[in-house]
């Protein structure tokens, strides 16, 4: 990433503080709280983060589909510290020394007073190397322009090639939220966009597959949201394979747990994260799921002045369960360490409480769920609940107003903005085979 010798500036070329400072690694939800929350007063503010822009998770799935511009998810994260009087580095956090209190990173080391790691969440392949190095995954904005060169260039090559042209199947692992979204916008392209851009391709033959390993879709939601999202995927033309895992993919095939194979050279992985720990924290403060292991004030087990946030925090086992991998639980925890911290003493501090604003997932065009606890709406009402709760909890002004005319256009013209391949993806396994057929 950087042009000069790793681990070559010390203190990343911060000054010294007179007071206390506070290292917030991730620039995700939770540390984009910290950050501009942290009384400067009492304390000197770092953010780490490996990009130097905030990215809106949530719709990275519009981006691979070509519905939205990646610019449009993302927010600088020095604009966005700038009238705060806080220090950024972009730079790659490699190990914790705690025992010196102290950070290796990709451009130097750091030492601190206090430390928050907000370093969010990775995708579990629960152990299958296959799947891991040939699936395509949805947690980063090159990750989601990697889909989106893909299915192009899958598309532009089935213009010349018999056999894609008849046959075109895109497998979706994980009926989760996320599966549930990928499968709804693909089907939205292929019922109306598509057809009109690759008039010489039979889209008849064009197979849109969720793969689930429980018993429904939308598992964690209501039964409500779960039926209404598969009854309209399946009106959507989305085939939806439930109590099924996908056991082995070597690019070109797919293996599932109850032997029928699939091929599909476009395989978009969601079934499952783990939380993304920096080396150097003691084993025992971890979760079986990588999550680090926090008491009420989301202080790492074992460590007075190391704290966790986010998708990387759960909760000891003897606290209760682990709190769901959302944005609302990563803001509100970092809500609750910021109003602690910033007290004089720790006597008064607040135990955190995660309060359930609700859970929604959006199926495609006038089509969502939304469940608030004992309330459950689908369908138009429940679009439009999404619609305006996405745009509000984007960060930036300017965005906002992308997304939004973004979106009208689309609603109106029922068609998509961004169909391109700008950095066309080089798929080695995938490509391998291709060129050998
Ligand atoms: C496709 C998708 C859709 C989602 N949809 C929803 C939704 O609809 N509603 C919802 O509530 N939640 C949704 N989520 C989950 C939500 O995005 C996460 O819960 C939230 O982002 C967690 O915030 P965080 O601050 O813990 O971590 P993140 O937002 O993931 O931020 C972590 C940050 O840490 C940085 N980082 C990580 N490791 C290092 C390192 N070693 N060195 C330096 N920097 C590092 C990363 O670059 C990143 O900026 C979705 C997630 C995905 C992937």
């Amino acid at each position: 990433m950087q042009d000069h010798e790793p681990h070559a500036f010390e203190n990343l070329g911060i000054p010294a503080t007179s007071g206390e400072r506070v290292v917030i690694v991730g620039g995700g939800f939770a540390g984009l709280k910290l950050a501009r929350k942290l009384s400067r007063k009492k304390f000197q503010v770092v953010v780490l983060d490996r990009n130097n822009y905030h990215c809106f998770q949530p719709l990275l799935y519009q981006v691979s589909m070509g519905g939205l511009e990646p610019d449009s998810i993302a927010f600088p994260l020095r604009k966005w510290l700038r009238k705060k009087a806080a220090f950024f580095r972009m730079t790659n956090v490699e190990v914790i020394i705690p025992q010196e209190n102290k950070l290796v990173t990709s451009s130097g080391t750091l030492s601190y007073d206090k430390l928050i790691i907000a370093s969010g969440s990775k995708s579990n392949f629960f152990g299958n190397k296959g799947v891991e190095k040939n699936a395509l995954t949805l947690k980063s904005i090159p990750g989601a322009l990697d889909i989106r060169s893909w299915i192009f260039q899958q598309l532009e090559e089935a213009v010349y090639e018999k056999r894609k042209k008849d046959l075109l199947n895109i497998v979706v692992v994980g009926g989760g939220p996320t599966g549930v979204e990928i499968a709804g916008a693909l089907a939205d392209l292929k019922n109306h966009v598509l057809p009109k851009d690759y008039a010489e391709l039979f889209f008849s033959g064009f197979n849109i597959i969720i793969v689930e390993g429980g018993d429904k879709v939308l598992g964690p939601m209501s039964d409500t949201a779960s039926k209404y999202a598969t009854k309209t995927l399946k009106k959507m033309g989305v085939e939806i394979k439930t109590g099924i895992q996908v056991k082995e993919y070597d690019g070109n095939e797919a293996l599932l747990s109850n032997g029928e194979t699939i091929q599909t050279q476009i395989l978009i992985w969601s079934a499952g994260v783990i939380g993304n720990p920096i080396p150097g924290i003691s084993d025992n403060a971890l979760h079986k799921n990588l999550r680090y292991k926090i008491d009420h004030f989301n202080r790492i087990t074992g460590y007075e002045n190391i704290f966790a946030v986010g998708d990387v925090a759960a909760v000891t086992p003897d606290l209760g369960s682990p709190q769901p991998m959302l944005a609302p639980v990563a803001i509100q925890q970092a809500n609750n360490l910021v109003r602690n911290l910033n007290l004089s003493t720790s006597k008064s501090w607040k135990k955190f409480k995660y309060f359930n604003k609700g859970v929604l997932a959006t199926i495609g065009r006038n089509k969502a769920v939304a469940d608030f606890g004992p309330l459950h709406f689908t369908g138009f009402f429940a679009w439009i609940i999404w619609v305006f709760v996405h745009l509000m909890t984007l960060v930036g002004f300017r965005n906002k107003v992308i997304v939004f005319i973004n979106w009208l256009v689309s609603y109106l013209t029922f068609d998509s903005a961004i169909r391109l391949i700008v950095r066309p993806l080089k798929k080695a396994s995938v490509k391998d085979t291709v060129d050998a057929i």
